[in-house]
């Protein structure tokens, strides 16, 4: 799938969209601002993939929703998008939405690719990361050279490590696209931490 980055935004989070000839994949639409970038590019997305329920990655998720977008996120993530009462919103005001589909850890299908999902508790109880046509998005779990926060709502530190060793021993390299900051990739972040 052909990669943009939607980014940076108000919050510096990253928004990422992923194209093929079937159609489109945003992932973590942080704010309304992404919706009319989508119309410069003349691009409706068909689905919205979320890494978590902060409101730095959801913002923009409602009016792409109503646009058609089907949005799916972690099942253990759900309930805390369920009504739109997102994780952490730090007194912010954004619009409200429900999941349209949930997953576990495992294969999911969209727009015919063959997307893998990671659950990657820590920063959240129900974060994960997506690996899809070989590009790993870790949302808030892994960054270049750093990781997530766990002192917010459902964190956890413990965990949070056990999700950064999950990921840095997936077989092989990827380039990693963060939910925040610059790509990295798997092998220069497995150096890192060694
Ligand atoms: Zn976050």
């Amino acid at each position: 799938m052909e990669l943009k980055t939607l980014t940076p935004y108000g919050f510096a989070s990253n928004t990422y969209l992923l194209t093929n000839e079937r159609g489109s994949i945003v992932v973590d639409p942080g704010e309304k601002k992404v919706v009319s970038r989508l119309k410069e590019l003349g691009v409706a997305p068909d689905y919205v993939l979320l890494t978590h329920a902060h409101f730095d990655h959801v913002g923009g998720v409602a009016v792409l929703q109503r646009q058609g977008a089907k949005v799916g996120c972690l099942a253990e993530e759900a309930p805390y998008m369920i009504g739109g009462k997102a994780l952490v919103g730090f007194g912010l005001n954004f619009e409200t939405f429900t999941p349209d589909f949930t997953f576990g850890e495992g294969e999911i299908e969209l727009l015919g690719e063959k997307i893998f999902v990671y659950a990657t508790p820590g920063h959240t109880v129900g974060g994960c990361a997506y690996l899809i046509d070989g590009k790993l998005f870790t949302g808030d779990t892994l960054f270049r050279e750093s990781y997530g926060r766990t002192d917010l709502p459902t964190g956890d530190t413990r965990q949070l490590f056990s999700s950064l060793k999950k990921l840095l021993s997936l077989q092989g390299d990827y380039p990693v696209y963060p939910g925040h900051g610059e790509p990295t990739a798997l092998s220069h972040e497995r150096k890192f931490y060694s």
